[in-house]
């Protein structure tokens, strides 16, 4: 690169900053940000798939810091030994994007399938269904069963020996 444009980018951003601090510019687009998420303008990534979600409560039980809660909804059955009557919500405030809840979540750990939670974005709603993942035969160790079943709010080994 010529001097010539390394002297250019090195003024424009000495320009910039004071503009920063002399003009307070830039923070105008914080405080209309804050502006509109204060007044609802601003729409929240979605961070949980309630329909591909078995109400398992894991990642509740894994979250470090408490930040998601199990809302009530009509409860569906959605296997012989699963009821759903919960989902869970995040609470950003909380979230320290650990991602545990993502990674524990049975649905992605054990059936391999997308996760129905991730503390950022769960991305878009893929058209899912969840009886036909719910039968699929899986390897897993007893051991392995052991351990999640006790995080698990619902008998993973009944479940997987349909
Ligand atoms: S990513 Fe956030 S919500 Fe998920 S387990 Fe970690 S702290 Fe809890
Ligand atoms: S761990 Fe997965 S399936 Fe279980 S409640 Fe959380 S999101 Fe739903």
């Amino acid at each position: 690169m010529e001097i010539k444009s390394l002297a250019r980018i090195f003024l424009l951003g000495i320009y910039k900053n004071l503009e920063r601090i002399l003009f307070a510019s830039d923070r105008v687009t914080d405080l209309e940000l804050r502006k509109a998420i204060l007044e609802g303008k601003i729409k929240l990534p979605n961070t949980v798939i309630k329909e591909l979600c078995i109400g398992c409560e894991g990642c509740y039980n894994v979250c470090p810091t408490k930040a998601i809660t199990m809302e009530k909804i009509e409860p569906v059955k959605i296997s012989e030994y699963i009821i759903k009557d919960k989902v869970p919500k995040i609470d950003p405030k909380k979230c320290v994007y650990c991602l545990y809840c993502h990674d524990f979540c049975p649905v992605f750990s054990i059936f391999n399938e997308i996760s129905p939670i991730h503390p950022r974005d769960v991305g878009e709603y893929v058209e899912v269904d969840l009886s036909k993942i719910l039968k699929k035969k899986l390897e897993i160790s007893e051991e392995q069963l052991e351990r999640l079943s006790k995080i698990l709010s619902l008998n993973l080994g009944k479940l997987l020996r349909h």
